[in-house]
């Protein structure tokens, strides 16, 4: 019985691996420290794999391995279009059975294990992990990324995420209203969390009027502190139905979906969140409906650009400047997109798969 399940299970990954292109999937375990974890490689043409380790509950193993290969997909579409040489990986950390408990010895286990893969595989915080976690899966293997700057890292990524997503909404206020000002533009906040209430402190310099929501008031009660008359609070369901010129995602992925994109009553829809839609066919609905739409793995690559900048050893300063290209890449697709009568992720995802194409085709040449 026992074999047959996992008979099953093997089958059921090199499906799923074959569907989504995927390269390599790898399954951990560590008895003492509870550690059970799946890291997927999606595609290295561009170079190792980056992507953030991922520790929320999960419902099953299948519920993880479905996770880790789709963030991994996506990692790889946001090196690509973010033009950073890495490819595509993530990793999930599923608690066990006794629920796992965060401690020293489990993200050492961590290290261990993303040393294995001998740098096939780059890794750091995501949601459920901290840049301290990190610390001690750093001390495990060189492999890591993302650590706090008093331990030689990087730091945070969400301020430069939240820059990122501010770049993107300055190039669709240039593409729609011919001027990339924010002046006055209302701007719906769905999630106060890290990018979220940084970006609103960005938005609120560059004077919009913000309308925001978080499951947590007091994250937005701050916001609306720093400029009272700028900043309205709204419901968690309200906040997809308001009247704004940009619809900002930055809290979980999946937002719109077929049953509730009637109900969308803004201009674009430009965040942090990965996955903001539930499917490819939602694009086609938004073009549909006039609102435009920003590609989210394009959006938020400002963190990702700041960690490769970290391995690569560039300065801060380089981090900054390359994340102003989200700016121009997201004009092109918004151009591609209506110069050929596409979604704008069809048009960002051919942009993807015409780099790969291109940098695969030099990768031939002999070295010697
Ligand atoms: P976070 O956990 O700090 O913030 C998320 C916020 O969303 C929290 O304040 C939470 O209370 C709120 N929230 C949860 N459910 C909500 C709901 N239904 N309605 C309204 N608010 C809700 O996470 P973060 O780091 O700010 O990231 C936000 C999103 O951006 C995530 O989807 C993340 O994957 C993505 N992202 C983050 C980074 C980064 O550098 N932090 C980079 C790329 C993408």
């Amino acid at each position: 019985m026992e074999e047959n399940r996992n008979e099953y299970v093997m089958k059921d990954i090199f499906a799923c691996m074959e569907e989504g292109g995927h390269e390599q999937v790898t399954f951990f375990r560590h008895e003492k420290s509870g550690l059970r974890a799946i890291v997927a490689i999606h595609d290295s043409t561009l170079g190792p794999a980056l992507g953030g380790c991922r520790m929320i509950p999960y419902a099953s193993t299948q519920e993880a391995l479905d996770d880790v290969l789709q963030l991994s997909q996506g990692m790889t579409h946001k090196c690509a279009i973010a033009d950073v040489d890495f490819g595509g990986g993530k990793m999930v950390i599923l608690p066990d059975s006794s629920s796992t408990e965060k401690s020293p010895e489990l993200f050492r286990a961590v290290g261990r294990f993303v040393g294995s893969l001998q740098g096939r595989f780059f890794t750091g915080t995501d949601m459920g992990t901290s840049p301290e976690d990190f610390i001690h899966a750093a001390k495990e293997s060189k492999y890591i990324v993302g650590l706090p700057e008093y331990y030689g890292g990087s730091g945070d990524t969400s301020i430069s995420t939240a820059m990122g997503v501010l770049q993107g909404m300055r190039a669709t206020a240039q593409y729609m209203y011919g001027s990339e000002s924010l002046e006055g533009k209302v701007v719906a906040i769905q999630g106060i969390g890290k990018v979220g209430a940084r970006l609103a402190g960005l938005l609120l310099a560059e004077g919009a009027e913000l309308i925001i929501a978080d499951v947590h008031l007091p994250s937005c009660l701050i916001i609306q502190r720093m400029s009272p008359e700028s900043v309205e609070i709204t419901t968690t369901h309200k906040i997809l139905e308001t009247p704004c010129d940009f619809l900002v995602p930055c809290a979980r992925g999946g937002i719109v979906n077929t049953s509730n994109i009637h109900q969308f009553r803004c201009k674009a829809i430009i965040g942090s969140a990965n996955n903001q839609l539930e499917n490819d066919q939602c694009a086609d609905l938004l073009a549909e409906r006039e609102i435009l739409y920003a590609p989210d793995y394009l959006v938020n690559a400002g963190g990702l650009i700041q960690v490769a900048m970290e391995i690569l050893q560039k300065t801060k300063e380089c981090a900054e400047e390359k994340a102003r290209f989200i700016y121009d890449m997201l004009l092109q697709v918004y151009k591609r997109a209506e110069q050929h009568q596409i979604s704008t992720c069809q048009a960002a995802n051919e942009i993807v798969e015409e780099r790969l194409e291109k940098i695969a085709d030099i990768r031939r040449i002999y070295l010697g």
